[in-house]
């Protein structure tokens, strides 16, 4: 590997991350993670505070049993309290405890938070710097030394901010980090400052951005572009405030447009990006950002019909990069802005043979489309119910079952209320009538539906319901108490999400639940179109 382009990563999703007001990682999540990062070869993951709380503590002593591929665990802890000995000071203590090979100590670089926040002398403080390194070396472990609010301290006293670099220089950190914590700088600045530093210094330099500005990328890219080789992040930019800098961003900018490498893996490993991102969002209990660069479930569709026109003819015309290279797919979205483009392409995606020549088709499918949006449907989110209307616009359907009667009652008996639902089906010419009660009604709905295809249909077993979400319709038509249902399905290998529209939000959740079951049979009992997938 070049070196002199090696780019170290270092991830502190769950220290800094773990910050963030939304989330929470159990000490499970938290092993998870860590896995997770060493085999997409992250080589230092910081993962907690052994001084400031047993939960810790308690995570570093299950983090030795852990068998890492390539990574190193890094502990982190602050320079040593003022006025006191060093191997007094609990905080230092804990890191050695800890049984890391790695420390991440932070100290002041800003001379405002050294003697309005610590209440202590310009001079103590480089004396808890240097106490602090040399003591942990002393005791075998390499210290990354991070310079908090480096940037701020450097724009109001440059000659005290140079001066705690080289305290940590002369006690010997390994990596000096110079940090952004409040997210305020601006890139030139960022690439100014830390251009001066890397001249000045002999250690390697490194980056910790926050993103209040919203350049929390953009500076830690200035800041190698400067001469830095470490950059810190999280995985998705979880963390305080805004957030720091997102790792999902950086590793494929740094390696995709400006060559660095960031891993001995290769830029192969990139392919599993947005399976790593996913999966910090699920077991942060987060939402993924649609609009997330590179990993976003936005970041690669296409919705206006020259867009589309133009990507499925040649992809760079509207893409940066090719998505596969990060793990993500091109999107071709089905909305009442669709050009025939979007349906040939989407027609592609569903596996349905659709070209060109069938205008007639095409024709039918959008307008079909553009009615249903009017109605308040947003489909380019619902593929299953999408899917639908083109096996039927296409002549492959098959019409498997008949929803004759629906009913459902909700009654209170002795201060609890009881929600039964009744369903009657017809499959050829027979028919069965079931009751199914249930904890609301949309839940005896789905419990009736599902007992009376059961009867012909014993595979509906493996269906399971994921996600249920309402949202108010935004019809033009102006029926503004319209309701509009979004299931997603899974049959334990495929999702799916079918969509329904009604001012009663009964029928709406009907209409989702019927097209929920209908694509899961047409997938697996359709002849037309069951053995393509
Ligand atoms: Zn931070």
């Amino acid at each position: 590997m070049d070196k002199s382009r090696y780019i170290e990563i270092f991830d502190t999703t769950l220290r800094d991350g773990s910050q963030s007001k939304d989330v929470y990682f159990s000490l499970q999540d938290k092993l998870r993670i860590i896995a997770k990062l060493d085999d997409f070869g992250i080589p230092l993951i910081e993962v907690g505070w052994p001084g400031s709380n047993p939960k810790d503590r308690e995570l570093f002593n299950h983090v030795k049993n852990l068998s890492l591929k390539q990574a190193k665990i890094v502990a982190f802890g602050s320079t040593r309290k003022a006025n006191i000995r060093s191997d007094k000071d609990q905080n230092l203590n804990a890191i050695i405890d800890s049984d890391v090979s790695i420390a991440a100590i932070f100290g002041k670089a800003w001379d405002l938070h050294v003697t309005a926040i610590l209440k202590t002398s310009l001079e103590e403080n480089l004396s808890m710097v240097s106490d602090s390194i040399e003591y942990l070396r002393q005791h075998g472990l390499e210290v990354i030394f991070d310079a908090e609010h480096f940037f701020d301290g450097y724009k109001e006293n440059r000659e005290y901010a140079f001066k705690v670099l080289k305290a940590a220089e002369e006690a010997g950190a390994r990596t000096i980090v110079l940090c952004d914590t409040n997210g305020g700088c601006l890139p030139h600045e960022v690439y100014e400052i830390t251009k001066q530093v890397v001249e000045k210094l002999k250690t390697p330099i490194g980056l910790h951005c926050h993103n209040d500005s919203g350049n929390a990328v953009a500076n830690s890219i200035q800041g190698v572009l400067a001469g830095a080789s470490h950059v810190q992040g999280t995985i998705n930019g979880i963390g305080e405030r805004c957030g720091n800098a997102d790792l999902c961003q950086i590793i494929p900018n740094l390696e995709l447009k400006l060559g660095f490498r960031t891993s001995s893996q290769g830029v192969e490993r990139l392919r599993k990006l947005v399976a790593l991102s996913r999966y910090v969002y699920e077991l942060a209990h987060l939402p993924p950002n649609p609009y997330q660069p590179f990993v976003g479930k936005n970041a690669f569709a296409h919705k206006g019909g020259v867009h589309v026109d133009a990507v499925l003819k040649v992809p760079r015309s509207y893409e940066h990069i090719p998505p596969e290279l990060v793990g993500n797919q091109r999107q071709i979205s089905t909305s009442e802005l669709s050009g025939k483009a979007n349906i040939i392409a989407k027609a592609r995606e569903f596996g349905l043979p659709l070209d060109e020549s069938k205008i007639d088709i095409i024709r039918e499918v959008l307008n079909h489309i553009k009615e249903m949006e009017y109605k308040g449907y947003h489909l380019e989110n619902a593929d299953g119910t999408l899917y639908l209307i083109f096996l039927k616009k296409m002549g492959l359907y098959k019409k498997f079952f008949e929803l004759k009667y629906a009913r459902m009652t909700s009654e209170t008996h002795d201060g609890s209320f009881v929600v039964d639902g009744a369903v009657k089906i017809r499959v050829d010419d027979k028919e069965v009538y079931v009751i199914a009660e249930g904890n609301g009604p949309v839940h005896a709905e789905d419990l009736a539906l599902r007992k009376a295809l059961r009867e012909f249909f014993p595979e509906i077993e493996r269906v399971q319901l994921l996600n249920y979400n309402v949202s108010i319709a935004d019809i033009s038509a102006g029926t503004a108490s319209a309701v509009r249902v979004f299931i997603e399905f899974t049959d334990g290998k495929d999702t799916w999400i079918t969509v329904g529209v009604s001012t009663n939000i009964l029928e709406a959740s009907k209409e989702a639940l019927i097209d929920g079951y209908d694509y899961f049979l047409q997938k697996t009992r359709n002849p037309a179109v069951a053995h393509k997938q």
